[in-house]
């Protein structure tokens, strides 16, 4: 058989799963299907309807390096047409403030001297002591190498020695104190953790540094970002159509099985042969969830060496709520509650959204965490609720919840398991069991991580 006849089955479509369809079919394989658990593509790029408008469940915002998403807008012929994001600053107390302003600081001036000068001084690190961080995925990083596909326009293939990459285990908070550059985590918790990602007492800094390189946080500080009018999820709805074999949506996989070199797929009740698959979907999920959806360990006929791997990751508990606001409640900008983003404050409000700026009828979308590595989950509707009377602190009380859910969130595993080589015992076994591993796991939890990884796993193994 022609390789390129292949019968390649897809796990998910989310922008991992739709983007390996693309990158699979610009290299000539055609024989793919997408399945899809939902009756929607996009996965956590979800933008639901209000008032002839679009809003944001799930992703929001991109920057100029998304080199994967720009792809996929080549691809469809579509570009980056949203509204101009913004945003101020409260106190949890709902005052405006504006931390990073020496002039309405004048106490905190001497730190914030200081951090701009570590700022300086974090960015010429990255250049050197850790070259070859920002290399999509985690490949070698545990043995102190970098092994991948340069983070340009051309993504030429880079690998190298650096020992100094074992850092990128360590938790973010212990990786800048071993720099001597603690107070940076001050413009890097923004964009991560208000945006979901944890804690940075919890998360190892590889997470942390290539997602947030130091080009896509000064974009993310300059506010020079990308959106969608029509929402993320256009981007992926677009390239479903624009897809030879567009992903078949209400896919209950009930059980697959890998024997014979072969896949056996069973869905909505029938078997389903194939060469290879691709799984994009969640690989474990601790615990149940009340969405129904499960791990990969619970429908595939898992081997040992998977589930040994799997069992290490966790995931966030990220909750999000699109509320009304009466108008003269409406806030008038996004605000940022940095007081919210430490552990102590976990389940208060650490961001909310304005997406529209011309209209005070559209939603304002609200973000929280639930949990932390050493804490138990709160439960939902405690959470819902205090986000809820937080809003009323911040002087925007919610009228009406429109729309809300607790997603499963940027899965991960912690230090002891980065620094144990997990990603790279995970990255051996690929394709061993005629199978591949992709989607947020695999790099980060974003859009053109994921998308970026598929783009690779395409490159390197078909
Ligand atoms: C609130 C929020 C804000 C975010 N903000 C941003 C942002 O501003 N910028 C950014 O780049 N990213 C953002 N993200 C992250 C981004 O949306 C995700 O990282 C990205 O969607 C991951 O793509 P994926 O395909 O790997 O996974 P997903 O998007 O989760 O897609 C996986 C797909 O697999 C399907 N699936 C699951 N199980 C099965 C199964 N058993 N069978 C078949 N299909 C299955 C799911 O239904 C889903 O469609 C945000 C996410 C959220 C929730």
């Amino acid at each position: 058989m022609d390789k390129k006849d292949m019968r390649i089955c897809i796990v998910g479509g989310g922008p991992a799963g739709l983007s390996a369809g693309m990158y699979l079919e610009q290299k000539g394989y055609e024989n793919y299907t997408i399945l899809e658990r939902l009756d929607r593509v996009g996965g956590k790029c979800w933008s639901p309807t209000y008032n002839g408008k679009r809003y944001e469940m799930g992703a929001i915002m991109g920057v100029p390096s998304y080199y994967a998403v720009h792809d996929v807008e080549e691809f469809c012929g579509i570009t980056h047409d949203g509204p101009q994001l913004n945003r101020n600053y409260k106190n949890k107390d709902g005052k405006v403030i504006e931390p990073f302003e020496p002039k309405k600081n004048i106490l905190k001036i001497p730190r914030l001297l200081k951090m701009k000068k570590q700022l300086k001084e974090f960015g010429e690190l990255l250049e050197t002591k850790y070259k070859g961080y920002d290399i999509n995925g985690h490949r070698g990083v545990a043995e102190g190498r970098y092994d991948g596909f340069a983070c340009t326009p051309e993504r030429e293939p880079v690998s190298g020695v650096n020992p100094n990459l074992k850092d990128l285990a360590l938790p973010f908070n212990e990786f800048c104190k071993k720099n001597g550059v603690e107070l940076i985590q001050d413009v890097w918790i923004g964009p991560f953790t208000a945006f979901g990602y944890g804690y940075f007492d919890e998360i190892p800094a590889g997470y942390v540094i290539k997602y947030l390189d130091f080009q896509t946080t000064m974009n993310f500080v300059k506010v020079n970002l990308w959106t969608w009018e029509n929402g993320t999820q256009y981007i992926w709805e677009c390239l479903n159509d624009k897809l030879k074999n567009p992903a078949r949506l209400n896919s209950n996989i009930e059980k697959v099985e890998r024997k014979d070199g072969k896949v056996y797929v069973t869905v909505n009740g029938k078997v389903e042969e194939y060469d290879k698959i691709i799984v994009t979907a969640p690989l474990y999920i601790p615990g149940t969830r009340t969405d129904g959806m499960k791990g990969m360990v619970d429908y595939f006929d898992v081997r040992d060496d998977e589930m040994a791997l799997f069992k290490k990751i966790d995931y966030e508990r990220y909750d999000v709520q699109a509320v009304l606001t009466k108008p003269e409640d409406h806030p008038e900008i996004s605000y940022y509650v940095f007081d919210n983003m430490v552990p102590e404050r976990l389940g208060h409000l650490m961001v909310y959204y304005r997406r529209w700026k011309e209209t005070v009828d559209q939603v304002i979308t609200t973000y929280a965490l639930r949990k932390h590595r050493n804490t138990n989950e709160i439960p939902y509707e405690k959470v819902r609720q205090q986000v809820q009377d937080d809003l009323k602190t911040m002087g925007n009380p919610a009228s009406e919840v429109i729309n809300e859910w607790s997603v499963y969130y940027f899965p991960h595993v912690f230090s002891a398991d980065y620094a144990d080589g997990w990603y790279d015992k995970v990255e051996a076994m690929q394709g061993k069991y005629d199978t591949y591993y992709a989607g947020e796991i695999m790099a980060f939890g974003d859009m053109d991580e994921t998308a970026e990884y598929s783009r690779e796993l395409v490159e390197r193994f078909f």
